[in-house]
């Protein structure tokens, strides 16, 4: 089986979608995730997307479509995905139809989490991550028991450098005006579930898990 999550940045895609991929024994592909571990470790691929992404802007399609087509070639995509973060335009989009067709693999739903903007803008720019397990928190929902240190490996706690309020802004602007077209792309094709994003992680993750199963 494979999925796809959509929603607006802060949205909670990346946290369902680590649920979801627990839950069905899917694979979690994050290309966000992807892009930070290449900046991290300072290879090529860092060092292509870092500037779009510290601005806050897309890493363009075709650098994109490549993380997709290697993670495809090596595991063949037998155990499905659940695509968290991309596709993120209808190029993106398209392309992976075409990708799909050749690996043989379904798409069973693409599920969009709607959150309202300005709490959107809350939970972004109050989020910490661990520097160390990456485990993420927020200031106010999700407080880690001692300041600034995480409570799983009690690494240290920073924001993460897309979360700041004007880069936030950027980030909603650009999900509007390229991703959101997608809800559209999928609707037409019978796929869209929406569910709505408000609520404890737990009450979303039975929407979604809902919407799946049908
Ligand atoms: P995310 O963690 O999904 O919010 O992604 C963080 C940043 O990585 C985005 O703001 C983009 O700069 C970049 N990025 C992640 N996934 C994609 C994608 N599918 N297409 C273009 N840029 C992406």
């Amino acid at each position: 089986m494979n999925l796809i999550l959509l929603g607006a940045p802060g949205a909670g895609k990346g946290t369902q979608a680590q649920r979801l991929a627990e839950e069905l024994g899917l694979q979690h592909l994050s290309t966000g995730d992807i892009l930070r571990k290449a900046v991290k470790s300072g290879t090529d691929l860092g060092a292509k997307a870092k500037g779009f992404m510290d601005a806050g802007e897309l890493v363009p399609d075709r650098i994109i479509m490549e993380i997709i087509a290697e993670r495809f070639n090596e595991d063949g995509g037998e155990e499905g995905y659940v695509f968290d973060g991309f596709p993120r335009t209808i190029p993106q989009a398209q392309a992976l139809d075409e990708l799909m067709v050749e690996f043989g693999l379904h798409l069973r739903a693409a599920v969009n989490i709607s959150v309202a903007e300005e709490e959107l803008i809350n939970r972004l720019t109050g989020r910490r991550v661990c520097r160390s397990c990456g485990e993420t928190y927020h200031m106010v929902y999700s407080p880690p028991s001692r300041l600034g240190l995480c409570n799983r490996c009690g690494g240290e706690l920073m924001q993460r450098s897309d979360d700041t309020e004007e880069t936030v802004r950027n980030r909603l602007e650009v999900y509007y005006r390229q991703t959101e077209p997608l809800l559209n792309y999928y609707e037409q094709k019978g796929l869209l579930e929406n569910v709505s994003g408000d609520g404890s992680i737990e009450e979303v993750f039975s929407r979604v898990i809902g919407a799946v199963r049908g």
